[in-house]
Formats: structure tokens, C-alpha cells, sequence
């Protein structure tokens, strides 16, 4: 890792704090979520004769699968509560991939904290007249 000075770890450690706060202000705005996946599905009849059987299947139709609890199970939904659907599954998503990021934005925090500390620690030692210890 490259040495960065003092103020160049400030920089980070408030440009990480920026993120976090609007990850976090995000995240609380959240409320409807759906976990699960949308589908469309088409269909084939026993009608003889059907076009459906020449290719011209029937449908859409949308499934919406949901998993919660550890319990899976599915819906049909017309193309207007779909549309719906798909805007709350697309909401669960964003939501993880924001939490994903403030676990990353955190760790970058910690990492950012110690290279301080320590850069601030070699500093005080020169100051008092102390080699650093070298490292091996
Ligand atoms: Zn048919």
C-alpha cells in the first residue's frame, strides 16, 4: 500500500463517511420490499386446433416467487400487480446491494483508522527521538 499522508487519510476517511451517510439515509427509506423473482411464463392449451399449438403461445403470463421465512411459493399476477411486483423485487435488490456496499464502505473505514493511527504513532516517535521499529 502506497503511504498516503495525514491529510490525504482525512480526505478518505470523510469521502467514506459521505458515502455511509447516504447508504445508510437509503437504506432507511426503504420500506416496501418483495424478496423473490418475477418470471413470465407462456402457455400451451388442450384446445384442438389452437394457435397455441402452431407457436402462438398464451400468456404472458408472470409468477412471482417468493421466498420468506425459508418457505418458497408462487403467485400468479396480472400484468398490472407484475408491474407492481417488479418494482418492489427491484427495491429488495437495490436494498442488498446497498447493505453490500455499507459493509464494504465500513471495512474501507477501519482500514483507513488504522493506517492513521499508525502513521500518526511513527510520527510521535520521531518527534520523541524514537527509531521506528523495522518491520521483517
Ligand atoms: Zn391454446
Amino acid at each position: 500500500m502506497p503511504t498516503l499522508t495525514l491529510d490525504a487519510i482525512r480526505q478518505r476517511v470523510r469521502a467514506r463517511l459521505r458515502e455511509q451517510h447516504a447508504l445508510v439515509e437509503r437504506l432507511l427509506r426503504r420500506r416496501e420490499l418483495l424478496a423473490g423473482s418475477l418470471f413470465m411464463r407462456w402457455g400451451v392449451c388442450g384446445k384442438k386446433g389452437c394457435v397455441c399449438q402452431a407457436g402462438q403461445k398464451h400468456g404472458p403470463y408472470y409468477v412471482l416467487s417468493t421466498r420468506s421465512g425459508g418457505r418458497g411459493g408462487f403467485a400468479y399476477l396480472d400484468a398490472a400487480r407484475a408491474g407492481e411486483a417488479r418494482a418492489l423485487v427491484k427495491a429488495h435488490r437495490d436494498y442488498r446491494a446497498d447493505l453490500q456496499r455499507l459493509r464494504k464502505v465500513n471495512e474501507q473505514l477501519v482500514v483507513l483508522l488504522r493506517r492513521y493511527q499508525e502513521a500518526t504513532t511513527r510520527r510521535g516517535g520521531r518527534r520523541v527521538g524514537i527509531q521506528p521499529q523495522t518491520s521483517t
